[in-house]
């Protein structure tokens, strides 16, 4: 059977490429080729670069509401395609129905949404100097790069191109090679809706088009998703013509668990931020750090409902709540990461077995693992897994536990549970992270900026403040009095 080759998308249509290169994607809970790419070659990204110059040109002409009236008719498009758009984001990142249908789609929409609303809301100022006065106008920065991770490949698109489009900017997208329908889908849905052609260009490919993204001169900003490693190499690069970054990075963030928590409800949340989209979350509560008088409490409710209400096999079966790890690199480091964190000596509480599902067979399955008896040295403590493995860590005095959920290079996320209302605000607000949570963990609404402290990232996404990183101060001083000059 042949499987679909897509081209590149730009100025409105897709184009292909002159070099004939492509690669070959595949689904996670299958092991099989679902359909190829083609790579962006030369050609394409001057197409590209080419047309989002005409394409800025005609959107940023346009008013405010105006950009916001095409974006609305987008959200409405994709809410629309809901069930299309999830299907495609099951089939390349091997994430569980159940949850693409109410998250992925729908997540994105409301982003494209609010940043629609804000647009013709954002304002410049005015104020008198003397007779004299200034006043400063936001404009769009240009042309704009978004690189994206392959966890949440239509979300984070329109993470970035929400507030990038609104402000008036040109967006040229390129998505995650092990995921690349989702943008495409996103380009053909902007366009249908009104988006002039050039204005969300999506070029595929690995690390080389992600990199001529960064080096490009007629790019001016780059907002980036993906590994501290690979962020670094983008900021490096983006330094060589002063690109505005955003980084939205990787985490190891901790979660406090007290003895006066609802530990049913911190057993929910310590499930949902370690094996909700099979782990494959950057703000996963990663360490957990419980009280000694329930720790016990906890990991026995831990043990028996992991072990209980678990289902991994077929994605697409809705039943299903733990999908395939993206591929067989990545399935191969998380299993990796967990013989290192028993020969380091953690205990295994459950899990650490990879899974082969009836219904799903040569998937990339990995079995909800916790490991217990952990210490703060244990390489599973410290490094992120980017899969479903939870380290559960023990304390007994709430400095310590501030200080040891401090001790990494990261700060993406934390959270507390605690029904100690004072505790809970003096905790977190010394928590060096830049996306907290009071009993309750993982919400990302579009009104709540996000981003790390750390190296965990620079700049935020979502919430009022995002408009500003897609935009440029202009200030003008206004002369209304004669020019005093000594020449
Ligand atoms: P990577 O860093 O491997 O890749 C991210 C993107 O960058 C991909 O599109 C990749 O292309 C591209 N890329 C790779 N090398 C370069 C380069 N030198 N220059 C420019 N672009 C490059 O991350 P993953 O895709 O593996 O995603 C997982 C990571 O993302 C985790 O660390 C996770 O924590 C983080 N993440 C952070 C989020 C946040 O909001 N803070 C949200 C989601 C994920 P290709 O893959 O095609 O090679």
């Amino acid at each position: 059977m042949t499987t679909p080759v897509y081209q590149n998308f730009i100025n409105g249509h897709f184009l292909k490429n002159q070099s004939g290169e492509t690669f070959a994607v595949k689904n996670p809970a299958t092991d099989e080729v679902i359909y190829h790419v083609e790579v962006a070659d030369a050609f394409v990204q001057n197409a590209a670069i080419e047309s989002a110059k005409q394409g800025f040109a005609t959107w940023s002409a346009m008013t405010p509401i105006e950009r916001s009236r095409i974006l609305l008719k987008a959200v409405e498009l994709l809410r629309a395609r809901n069930d299309e758009l999830a299907k495609i984001e099951v089939l390349d990142t091997g994430k569980p129905w159940q949850e693409a249908e109410c998250v992925d789609v729908q997540t994105g929409a409301d982003v494209i949404e609010y940043f629609a609303g804000l647009a013709p809301a954002q304002v410049g100022q005015q104020q008198m100097v003397g007779e004299d006065f200034y006043y400063t106008r936001k404009e769009p920065l240009g042309i704009c790069a978004g690189i994206g991770a392959w966890n949440y490949p239509l979300q984070i698109a329109c993470w970035k191109s929400g507030p990038a489009l609104a402000a008036g900017n040109a967006l040229i997208f390129k998505p995650s090679e092990e995921t690349p329908l989702g943008a495409i889908k996103l380009a053909e849905i902007f366009f249908e809706a009104g988006v002039p052609a050039g204005v969300f260009n999506v070029v595929q490919g690995a690390a080389e088009v992600g990199q001529w993204l960064t080096q490009s001169d007629d790019i001016e900003k780059v907002s980036f998703t993906g590994e501290v490693g690979t962020g670094k190499k983008v900021v490096a690069s983006a330094a060589g013509s002063l690109k505005d970054v955003t980084m939205e990075l990787g985490g190891k963030s901790p979660l406090l668990v007290f003895d006066d928590a609802d530990i049913s409800q911190a057993v929910s949340a310590a499930m949902l931020g370690n094996f909700y989209t099979q782990g494959e979350i950057c703000t996963n509560c990663t360490r957990i750090y419980v009280h000694k008088n329930v720790y016990k409490q906890f990991i026995d409710e831990l043990k028996t409902r992991t072990e209980q209400n678990i289902i991994a096999g077929d994605p697409m079966n809705p039943e299903v709540n733990l999908g395939a790890l993206i591929s067989k690199n990545h399935h191969e480091l998380v299993m990796g990461y967990i013989d290192k964190g028993i020969s380091e000596g953690a205990t295994l509480l459950t899990g650490g077995e990879a899974l082969k599902p009836d219904s799903a067979p040569n998937g990339y399955f990995v079995a909800p693992t916790v490991f217990t008896d952990c210490t703060d040295d244990m390489t599973i403590v410290k490094e992120e897994i980017f899969g479903p493995v939870m380290s559960v860590l023990v304390f007994d005095d709430e400095d310590d536990a501030i200080r040891r959920a401090n001790d990494t290079h990261l700060g993406l996320a934390a959270g507390v549970f605690t029904k100690d209302i004072k505790r809970a605000h003096r905790v977190i607000h010394q928590l060096q992270a830049g996306i907290c949570w009071i009993n309750s963990y993982g919400n990302s609404p579009a009104e709540m900026p996000v981003g790390g402290y750390k190296q965990s990232g620079i700049g935020r996404e979502n919430g009022i403040e995002t408009l500003d990183h897609y935009t440029q101060t202009k200030s003008i001083y206004v002369g209304m009095t004669d020019i005093e000059s000594p020449f």
